[in-house]
């Protein structure tokens, strides 16, 4: 469908079905994933080969796209594509349990590894921004970040109020791109939770996707219906259409103190990210553009108001957590002294799950076939019927969430169980339950696969925040253990600069073969993960170690 000889934008979807046009089912797979992250319904620009993450892109140019595409429809089952920043450079003659194709996107030496190096580069044709998954053909759209943002409210209710989140009340801000999963996602753990976002076509939208449930100008109405939903211990999203730094210290006043308090507004960029209280978007917009020092010390000064109350909010009891957006910092930076007694998201809550392998582990349907997926979602029920949070997410995502592309599910699962799920995935397409091969991918946002101090790897227990050595050993290790493809990013997530990355996606395609690849990449993927935590001291990553057999030299004597 996509075969054009002018290179342009031009609409893409991948193939369906179970017939390929490659030479065997892995190059099919990178094939139809590449496709499937410029499909209209899943990238945020196709037409600027841009999948989501600001310009994260699949390919550095529609010259290059059609080049990868035309390579993997000729490729052997034992060679290897090269892809450097989203352009094809080369093939060669490795041995079929080797991956088909090898990425490295963005990556920068130290001392350049900055913005305006990385623009100049690109706008010379040099380079491209993969972001995490963009690069790596295994975004899958919105999906991966309903079950971040419910696995870490799953975190939160888990260690302070008995693993549900029924008869609380959440109050967040900021229901843009990636916050607006915050409704749904509290709501699935039975939370009631109150959602502000100043721009109310934002939460409009959620409330369009059913990502948010009800909508209001007027908190009287919204706690109304929020103190109804608790006191039945009743999931419920409510939007209200106000500015955070306005009503966060009007529930301080009236002596409203939530079970949880977080934020996800875009605090990391006072200019564009924050609106300032007492101005409408019109009136922001104008100020923004003609006086931006003004705008940034008006942003500010409604920044410290906020991060007051959500102080406020915790000394009165509130569990309260910073959600990467940086708005300690900003408010730390205005003289909140003790703004850094919100502690961040990833120490406190994701951490423990990466001691124990966990991260976010996703699948696609290469068949394009929704039965498929269904057919996946009862094998989750049927091999760990014991884990109740897990459980929750899959009855509900089947009922929640709309595919964007090719149908896909993502979970957390861990050390051992990812290996477990991927072979009896393997099963499944062996047995003919399923029509096509299935593609195992994850995020590089995972345990043992991402260096980035700001986000994943912020304060770390021996300090080991800025080493990317793991990340490296990740990508290689990957790769020794046969991945249908693996790649190496710079910057995803929090920008040039500041992250190094690792992914790995493989199919598994029924045979011997890739059962055998499986076993390994699923169990040496999150096992690094596990041995980079128990190097860091970190007592859970040690015992699952232990657990796991995963041998760690300097532990033994
Ligand atoms: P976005 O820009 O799409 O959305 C931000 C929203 O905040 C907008 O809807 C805007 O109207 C609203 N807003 C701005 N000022 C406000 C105010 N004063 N009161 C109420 N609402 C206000 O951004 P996004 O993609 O949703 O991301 C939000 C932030 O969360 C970013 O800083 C992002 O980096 C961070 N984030 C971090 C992680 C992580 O660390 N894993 C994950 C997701 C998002």
């Amino acid at each position: 469908p996509t075969a054009s000889s002018t290179s342009g934008p031009r609409e893409v979807r991948a193939p369906r079905g179970s017939t390929m046009q490659c030479r065997g089912w892995e190059q099919e797979a990178a094939l139809r994933m590449l496709m499937n992250n410029l499909d209209p319904d899943v990238a945020e620009r196709p037409d600027d080969l841009v999948v989501y993450g600001g310009t994260g892109r699949a390919a550095r140019s529609w010259e290059a796209f059609d080049a990868i595409v035309r390579t993997l429809r000729t490729m052997a089952n034992d060679e290897t594509l090269l892809v450097q920043s989203g352009k094809p450079v080369a093939v060669f003659r490795t041995h079929e349990d080797a991956p088909r194709v090898l990425i490295a996107n963005g990556n920068l030496v130290g001392r350049w590894a900055n913005w305006d190096e990385f623009r100049r580069l690109e706008r010379a044709g040099l380079t491209m921004y993969g972001q995490m998954t963009a690069g790596s053909w295994i975004y899958i759209g919105s999906q991966g970040i309903v079950q971040g943002t419910y696995e870490t409210f799953g975190a939160v209710a888990t260690r302070h109020f008995g693993g549900t989140l029924e008869g609380r009340l959440v109050v967040t801000a900021g229901l843009g791109g990636m916050g607006g999963a915050q409704p749904l996602a509290a709501a699935m753990h039975g939370a009631a939770i109150l959602g502000v976002d100043v721009d109310a076509s934002r939460i409009m939208k959620r409330i369009e996707t059913r990502y948010c449930d009800r909508m209001t100008y007027s908190l009287d109405e919204a706690l109304a219906w929020l103190g109804a939903a608790q006191a039945e211990r009743r999931g419920l999203s409510v939007g209200l259409v106000g500015n955070a730094a306005e009503v966060l210290p009007e529930l301080v006043r009236r002596g409203i103190t939530p079970d949880v308090v977080t934020d996800q507004t875009s605090a990391h960029d006072m200019l564009v990210g924050y609106v300032p209280v007492g101005m409408s978007l019109a009136e922001a917009a104008v100020l923004r553009g003609s006086d931006p020092a003004g705008y940034i010390a008006r942003s500010t000064a409604s920044v410290v108001d906020h991060v007051r109350a959500m102080r406020t909010m915790q000394d009165r009891g509130a569990i309260a957590f910073d959600y990467g957006n940086n708005i300690r910092t900003v408010a730390f930076d205005a003289g909140i002294d003790d703004a850094f007694r919100i502690p961040g998201f990833v120490p406190e809550y994701v951490r423990p799950l990466f001691c124990e392998g966990k991260g976010p582990f996703r699948w696609v349907a290469l068949s394009g076939d929704p039965a498929d997926i269904a057919r996946t979602d009862e094998l989750v029920l049927e091999l760990f019927p014991h884990d109740a949070q897990l459980r929750r997410w899959i009855e509900l995502a089947r009922e929640r969430i709309a595919f964007q592309g090719l149908p896909a599910r993502i979970c957390w699962l861990g050390q051992g169980d990812r290996a477990r799920f991927a072979l009896a995935l393997n099963d499944l397409v062996a047995r003919g339950e399923v029509s096509a091969p299935i593609v195992i991918g994850r995020d590089h946002l995972d345990t043992g696969s991402v260096a980035s101090p700001f986000r994943e790897t912020e304060a770390m227990r021996d300090g080991s925040d800025a080493i990317a050595d793991w990340a490296i050993l990740n990508a290689l290790l990957n790769v020794a253990s046969g991945a249908s493809w693996v790649s190496f990013h710079h910057g995803g997530g929090v920008g040039i600069g500041n992250s190094l990355h690792a992914g790995q996606v493989i199919v598994a395609d029924g045979t011997d073969r890739m059962r055998r690849r499986l076993e390994r990449v699923l169990t040496n993927d999150p096992g690094i993960g596990v041995a980079r935590h128990a190097d860091a001291g970190y007592d859970i990553a040690i015992a699952t170690a232990a657990r796991e057999h995963i041998r760690l030299p300097m532990l033994e004597r």
